[in-house]
């Protein structure tokens, strides 16, 4: 299958949604002549919207302006899998990363995040559909075994024998029935969200809050104090730079992160068929690929299923590799047909997708340029829904110039391992791609991967990198 039945397009089915129940409304008005504030915030997305909120909260006198250039939920923000977690369930690759103090450190941190977004969700009277049932991984081959494993062992090893827990394939068929399924484990720290639904409620808090908001207002040049726009120019002592996968083509970001493309199928509502193979309890899932699959259910009884497979970008460029590659949806389609096969009638109704800013180490970063007051962060390599919460509490700490425990967390404490230079980043990143891909589709098949591809797949390792997943 080289083609989705569908072709990838935006916006996503989420964002769609969420304007169409707020009405379609105008974006925010774009900048027009210059202007100043106390922090310029670039980005609409999680980050730049959470860092917004923390300092408005922290320090209600200081004036806060963030510049979008699309709308906000415009990136990733308003197109993700919906998964919610903090670090429990990464714990097998933070480990050797952060060393046990620190990953146990992360991991406790992280533990905030969904009660802070469920409070703040609360508070506010927002839908958000957040469903609190947890994450299974399960293992769809033999080769998928040890990765069940080495959760529990690493789970129990900081004895938090709680994050992981090992279920056989009985436990998991009781979950959801699918014949390809073998092991699995169960992280209790996991929800779903409507992604668009969260971020347009961010989008309406920051305002409540007395954000002042420009959409249709990208930034094309970052100066210390000054942010210029085909409009006119924001003057702000401190800029904070939220924008994800852009942040690939800036100087000093792009040392450390590069580009993959992920996308996801959306079905029509089919809750009679879930309910048929048992999947009705609201668990978000994931395989036990490098490139993994990613599914869950909707409030309306859908399927999302997601692909990490997509092409690898080139220079921090954000092209149409990222929102129309047909294949990746089709490789997104074909993960639904096999390991869901009960729901083998119900038709995919839309395909979408978009870039995942990937760290050498796999973990975000949060930084201040040396000899300025620009702070930025990126990197969640596929896994910021959750952590952009944290994101935005270490961003605006980096602002306001704290000393806490947001500047102190291991995200804005570590040294973060450089990436290889262009063109050796595309063309090695390329070749370990296709080799984990013909790796992971042969173990499927029950056949042993080419030894080439062997080889190339554990380039990264190898060199104390973790790149190629979500
Ligand atoms: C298909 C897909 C599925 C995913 N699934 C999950 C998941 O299930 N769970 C999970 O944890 N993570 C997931 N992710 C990752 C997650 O979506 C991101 O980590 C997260 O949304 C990052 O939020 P952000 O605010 O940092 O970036 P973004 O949402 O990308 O926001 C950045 C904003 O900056 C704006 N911008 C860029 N350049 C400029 C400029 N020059 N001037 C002004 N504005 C600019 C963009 O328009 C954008 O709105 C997924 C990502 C994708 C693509």
């Amino acid at each position: 299958m080289s083609r989705p039945s569908v072709e990838p397009r935006l916006p996503s089915w989420w964002l769609e949604d969420a304007l169409a129940r707020e009405g379609n409304p105008e974006p925010a008005p774009a900048l027009t002549g210059d202007a100043t504030a106390d922090v310029a915030i670039v980005g609409g997305g999680y980050t730049g919207l959470w860092t917004a909120l923390a300092l408005r909260e922290r320090a209600p006198e200081l004036r806060v302006t963030l510049l979008e250039a699309e709308i906000c939920g415009h990136g990733p923000s308003g197109r993700n899998g919906g998964f919610v977690h903090g670090y429990w369930a990464s714990l097998p690759g933070i480990l050797p990363v952060l060393g046990e103090a620190q990953a146990l450190e992360l991991a406790r941190a992280g533990e905030q995040i969904i009660p802070g977004i469920r409070t703040w969700a609360e508070e506010r009277g927002e839908d958000i559909w957040l469903r609190e049932a947890g994450m299974l991984e399960v293992s769809a081959a033999p080769a998928q075994d040890g990765g069940i494993e080495n959760a529990v062992v690493a789970a129990a090893r900081v004895g938090r024998p709680d994050q992981a827990v090992p279920l056989t394939p009985e436990a998991v068929a009781e979950r959801v029935s699918s014949p390809v399924f073998r092991d699995g484990v169960f992280f209790p720290e996991c929800a779903t969200v409507h992604p668009g639904l969260l971020v347009r409620a961010l989008r309406r808090a920051a305002l409540d809050a007395g954000v002042t908001l420009h959409e249709g207002t990208p930034v094309t040049a970052v100066r210390e104090g000054e942010l210029e726009t085909p409009g006119g120019i924001l003057r702000a002592p401190e800029v904070v730079l939220a924008t994800n996968a852009a942040l690939t083509g800036w100087k000093p970001a792009s040392h450390n992160l590069t580009n993959f493309g992920s996308y996801v199928v959306l079905t029509e509502p089919a809750p009679d068929l879930l309910a048929e193979i048992g999947w009705t309890g609201g668990e978000a899932i994931i395989d036990g690929r490098m490139f993994l699959h990613y599914f869950r259910t909707t409030n309306d009884g859908r399927v999302l299923m997601g692909s990490g497979t997509g092409p690898i970008g080139f220079g921090g460029s954000i092209d149409d590799r990222f929102s129309r590659d047909g294949p990746t949806a089709a490789r997104a389609e074909a993960g639904l047909r096999r390991l869901l096969p009960g729901l083998a009638g119900v038709r995919v109704e839309r395909a979408w997708g978009g870039p995942i800013d990937v760290s050498a180490d796999h973990l975000p970063f949060f930084r201040t340029k040396p000899g300025t007051r620009i702070h930025y962060g990126a990197g969640y390599s596929g896994h910021g829904v959750g952590p952009a919460w944290l994101g935005g509490r270490i961003l605006a700490s980096l602002a306001l110039g704290a000393d806490d425990e947001w500047t102190r967390s291991p995200l804005a404490a570590r040294s973060v391992p450089r990436l290889p230079g262009e063109p050796f980043r595309r063309v090695g990143g390329g070749l370990v791609r296709w080799a984990i891909m013909s790796c992971e589709a042969a173990e499927e098949q029950g056949r042993r991967p080419p030894v080439v591809a062997r080889a190339a797949a554990a380039l990264p390792r190898l060199l104390g990198m973790e790149l190629g997943t979500r």
